[in-house]
Protein backbone atom coordinates (compact mmCIF):
# COMPACT_ATOMS: atom_id res chain seq x y z
CA UNK A 1 0.00 0.00 0.00
CA UNK A 2 1.09 3.67 -0.92
CA UNK A 3 1.61 6.58 1.51
CA UNK A 4 -0.50 9.75 1.41
CA UNK A 5 2.20 12.24 -0.55
CA UNK A 6 1.19 14.89 2.33
CA UNK A 7 1.24 12.08 4.94
CA UNK A 8 3.84 9.45 5.43
CA UNK A 9 2.54 7.69 7.85
CA UNK A 10 -0.77 7.56 6.43
CA UNK A 11 -1.80 4.57 3.64
CA UNK A 12 -2.82 6.42 0.56
CA UNK A 13 -6.88 5.76 -0.41
CA UNK A 14 -6.80 6.77 -4.13
CA UNK A 15 -4.77 8.16 -6.85
CA UNK A 16 -5.84 11.16 -7.68
CA UNK A 17 -7.45 11.10 -11.11
CA UNK A 18 -5.88 14.24 -12.48
CA UNK A 19 -2.40 13.79 -11.65
CA UNK A 20 -2.47 10.26 -10.14
CA UNK A 21 -0.37 10.76 -7.26
CA UNK A 22 -1.57 8.88 -3.99
CA UNK A 23 -3.40 10.70 -1.56
CA UNK A 24 -5.65 9.91 1.68
CA UNK A 25 -8.98 10.51 2.37
CA UNK A 26 -8.18 13.92 4.04
CA UNK A 27 -6.47 15.23 1.05
CA UNK A 28 -8.80 14.26 -1.63
CA UNK A 29 -12.03 16.24 -1.94
CA UNK A 30 -14.84 15.84 -4.82
CA UNK A 31 -15.17 17.28 -7.76
CA UNK A 32 -17.63 16.56 -10.68
CA UNK A 33 -17.71 13.18 -9.10
CA UNK A 34 -14.06 13.07 -9.85
CA UNK A 35 -11.86 12.11 -6.77
CA UNK A 36 -8.89 15.61 -7.11
CA UNK A 37 -5.83 16.55 -4.72
CA UNK A 38 -6.14 19.99 -3.52
CA UNK A 39 -3.94 21.40 -6.39
CA UNK A 40 -5.99 19.87 -8.76
CA UNK A 41 -8.69 20.57 -7.54
CA UNK A 42 -8.20 24.75 -7.60
CA UNK A 43 -6.64 23.63 -10.91
CA UNK A 44 -9.77 22.13 -12.65
CA UNK A 45 -12.23 24.40 -10.18
CA UNK A 46 -11.19 27.73 -12.09
CA UNK A 47 -11.48 25.85 -15.62
CA UNK A 48 -15.38 25.60 -16.99
CA UNK A 49 -17.34 22.57 -15.68
CA UNK A 50 -16.25 19.26 -18.01
CA UNK A 51 -18.82 18.26 -20.32
CA UNK A 52 -20.91 14.92 -20.53
CA UNK A 53 -20.42 11.79 -19.59
CA UNK A 54 -19.38 13.15 -15.69
CA UNK A 55 -22.99 15.06 -15.83
CA UNK A 56 -25.81 12.12 -16.60
CA UNK A 57 -25.27 10.11 -13.53
CA UNK A 58 -26.36 6.31 -13.33
CA UNK A 59 -30.60 6.67 -14.07
CA UNK A 60 -29.43 8.41 -17.35
CA UNK A 61 -27.51 5.49 -18.59
CA UNK A 62 -30.36 2.63 -17.67
CA UNK A 63 -33.44 4.94 -19.11
CA UNK A 64 -31.58 7.44 -20.91
CA UNK A 65 -34.32 10.45 -21.49
CA UNK A 66 -31.92 12.76 -21.83
CA UNK A 67 -31.80 10.73 -25.58
CA UNK A 68 -35.49 10.21 -26.26
CA UNK A 69 -35.20 8.79 -29.75
CA UNK A 70 -32.81 6.14 -28.09
CA UNK A 71 -35.17 4.92 -25.99
CA UNK A 72 -38.05 4.94 -28.31
CA UNK A 73 -36.11 3.34 -30.41
CA UNK A 74 -35.64 0.85 -27.98
CA UNK A 75 -38.94 0.14 -27.05
CA UNK A 76 -40.14 0.29 -30.58
CA UNK A 77 -37.09 -2.78 -31.49
CA UNK A 78 -38.52 -4.83 -28.64
CA UNK A 79 -42.09 -4.52 -29.05
CA UNK A 80 -41.30 -5.26 -33.01
CA UNK A 81 -40.71 -8.82 -32.11
CA UNK A 82 -44.35 -9.38 -31.73
CA UNK A 83 -45.46 -10.49 -35.36
CA UNK A 84 -47.64 -7.63 -37.73
CA UNK A 85 -46.75 -4.87 -34.83
CA UNK A 86 -43.50 -5.59 -35.97
CA UNK A 87 -44.37 -4.76 -39.59
CA UNK A 88 -44.72 -1.22 -38.64
CA UNK A 89 -42.70 -0.91 -35.22
CA UNK A 90 -39.40 -2.31 -37.02
CA UNK A 91 -38.69 0.02 -39.46
CA UNK A 92 -39.71 3.12 -36.64
CA UNK A 93 -36.94 1.21 -34.68
CA UNK A 94 -34.61 1.29 -36.78
CA UNK A 95 -35.54 4.99 -37.63
CA UNK A 96 -35.08 6.17 -34.53
CA UNK A 97 -32.07 4.46 -33.39
CA UNK A 98 -30.32 6.00 -36.51
CA UNK A 99 -31.76 9.46 -35.36
CA UNK A 100 -30.61 8.37 -31.99
CA UNK A 101 -26.74 7.48 -33.21
CA UNK A 102 -26.39 10.83 -34.74
CA UNK A 103 -27.58 12.74 -31.75
CA UNK A 104 -24.89 11.00 -30.04
CA UNK A 105 -22.27 11.61 -32.56
CA UNK A 106 -23.40 15.37 -32.41
CA UNK A 107 -22.89 15.78 -28.51
CA UNK A 108 -20.57 13.02 -27.28
CA UNK A 109 -21.29 11.67 -24.14
CA UNK A 110 -24.64 11.52 -24.53
CA UNK A 111 -26.67 8.54 -23.13
CA UNK A 112 -28.33 6.18 -24.29
CA UNK A 113 -25.55 4.28 -27.61
CA UNK A 114 -26.74 1.14 -26.29
CA UNK A 115 -30.92 2.11 -26.58
CA UNK A 116 -30.24 3.79 -29.92
CA UNK A 117 -28.02 0.55 -31.20
CA UNK A 118 -30.32 -2.16 -29.57
CA UNK A 119 -33.39 -0.06 -31.75
CA UNK A 120 -31.38 -0.23 -34.85
CA UNK A 121 -30.22 -4.09 -34.82
CA UNK A 122 -34.05 -5.23 -33.73
CA UNK A 123 -35.38 -2.26 -36.33
CA UNK A 124 -33.06 -4.16 -39.24
CA UNK A 125 -33.93 -8.07 -37.89
CA UNK A 126 -37.63 -7.87 -37.65
CA UNK A 127 -37.76 -5.31 -40.54
CA UNK A 128 -35.96 -8.18 -43.33
CA UNK A 129 -37.95 -10.92 -41.06
CA UNK A 130 -41.29 -9.51 -41.46
CA UNK A 131 -41.42 -8.00 -44.22
CA UNK A 132 -39.42 -10.61 -45.73
CA UNK A 133 -41.82 -12.72 -45.18
CA UNK A 134 -45.11 -10.87 -46.50
CA UNK A 135 -42.93 -10.83 -49.45
CA UNK A 136 -42.82 -14.60 -49.62
CA UNK A 137 -46.24 -15.19 -48.81
CA UNK A 138 -47.11 -12.89 -51.73
CA UNK A 139 -44.80 -14.61 -54.10
CA UNK A 140 -46.26 -18.11 -52.89
CA UNK A 141 -49.70 -16.75 -53.31
CA UNK A 142 -48.94 -15.40 -56.99
CA UNK A 143 -47.19 -18.80 -58.04
CA UNK A 144 -49.91 -20.71 -57.09
ZN1 LIG B 1 -3.69 15.85 -8.24
ZN1 LIG C 1 -2.96 12.89 3.10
Amino acid sequence: MQACVNHEETPALAPCTSCQRPFCQACLVELYGFALCRPCREFRAAQPPPLAPTQYGVMDRVVPTRNPQALAAYYCGIFALIPLVGNLLGPAALVLGVVGMRRIAEMPGLPGRAHALTGVILGIITTLLYWGLAALILIGSFAR
